[in-house]
């Protein structure tokens, strides 16, 4: 037997944690469902408060102004990965979902590789760097072409560095004191995320997997359907996405980030959170990323995550590309997104989902 247990009833506060496009878009599917959200976040002023009934402007670190918020909620989420774990756990409060657990692995990219290789997962090469010596040793052990990242605080291909050859090496200037991690360079045919929702009861849904198109490190593209050589890979990688959302014990909307290999899926990284890859699932889906993450929080029925048109494109819109609007809204196949953000380069300002009704164009 399922273990259904209560659900926090619509009317209920949801706070989130963040206040980017992510959480924005979550306050719209929220409401829709009748709850009110509380955004908690440092910057002031926030696009995630602008859908959402109220917002606390302070840092993660103010446990008074944390407790106070946690007072408001009947459940918390987060809509960013990187929120200090210890306030969190030191100011207790309303239950947190997902789980503090897969914020921690999450926020430590060797915790991550180490936690989904105990699964039996296959991430790249890896190694901890701390200082010249474990890098030398890295550099000899998986060799060249290879990533230098930081542990902690990366996003959209910040705090990488590109080691192309064993002279790179040499003349690399590495942050001193930053815990780091080197990772060999992986020969992907393709890029792909697993998203999948858990619901209080432990079922699990999936989401068609998007392949996904990076540049300079920024996804910029995610479409669906994936190619039949990278959807051959989709079963074991939601297989091993699976097994991460059930050691992690983790309600809410989960990412898995794969490379599709010649061996296989390997493992990149993870995101305790709905992603940038499954915004297509607002137009594209018979219910989105978003509504289901408030689904599972609350412990409502899942949603239907089948795909409803033959394909799905999704581009985000970088910087500049944003002004493009007007344009965008000419074609009736486009959906536009804005985040209400300040155009400023390399930012990610918004999205345009393309439903291609024809399976055949
Ligand atoms: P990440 O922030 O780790 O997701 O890296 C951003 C992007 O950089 C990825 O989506 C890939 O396109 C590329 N990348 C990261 N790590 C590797 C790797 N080990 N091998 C090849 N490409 C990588």
């Amino acid at each position: 037997m399922r273990d259904r247990r209560v659900a926090i009833a619509p009317g209920a506060t949801i706070g989130m944690l963040g206040g980017g496009q992510l959480g924005r878009m979550m306050g719209v599917a929220a409401a829709q469902l009748g709850y009110r959200c509380h955004v908690f976040a440092p910057d002031d002023p926030c696009v995630a408060a602008e859908t959402c009934a109220r917002f606390t402007a302070a840092p993660f670190e103010d446990e008074d102004a944390l407790a106070a918020f946690m007072g408001t909620c009947d459940v918390v989420t987060y809509e960013f990965e990187n929120v200090p774990v210890g306030p969190l756990a030191a100011v207790g409060g309303a239950p947190l979902r997902a789980p503090v657990r897969a914020l921690e692995i999450a926020q430590d990219r060797l915790a991550e590789k180490r936690f989904v290789a105990d699964l039996g997962g296959t991430p790249a090469p890896f190694m901890a760097v701390d200082d010249e010596a474990d890098f030398t040793r890295a550099i000899e052990q998986i060799g060249t072409p290879g990533i230098v990242k930081t542990r902690r605080d990366g996003y959209d291909g910040k705090g990488q560095w590109r080691i192309m050859s064993p002279r790179d090496a040499e003349d690399a200037n590495l942050p001193a004191g930053t815990p780091l991690i080197y990772e060999g360079f992986v020969d992907f045919l393709a890029e792909f995320s697993v998203i999948l929702v858990r619901g209080m009861d432990g079922e699990i849904r999936y989401w068609d997997s998007a392949e996904n198109e990076h540049s300079s490190g920024v996804l910029a593209r995610s479409t669906v359907p994936a190619r039949p050589d990278i959807a051959a890979q989709v079963p074991a990688a939601r297989e091993l996405s699976a097994k991460v959302a059930e050691a992690l014990g983790y309600i809410g909307v989960l990412t898995l980030e794969f490379f599709a290999t010649a061996q296989g899926p390997v493992f990149n990284e993870m995101a305790p959170r709905v992603h940038n890859s499954g915004h297509w699932t607002i137009e594209g889906a018979r219910t989105s990323q978003f509504e289901n993450h408030i689904r599972a929080i609350c412990g409502l029925p899942l949603g239907d995550t089948a795909t409803i048109v033959p394909g799905v494109v999704m581009d985000n819109l970088i910087g500049e590309q944003a002004n493009g609007w007007a344009e965008v809204l000419a074609d009736p196949a486009n959906h536009l997104h804005l985040y209400g953000k300040d155009v400023r380069e390399g930012r990610k300002m918004g999205h345009v989902t393309r439903l291609i009704m024809d399976a055949a164009a």
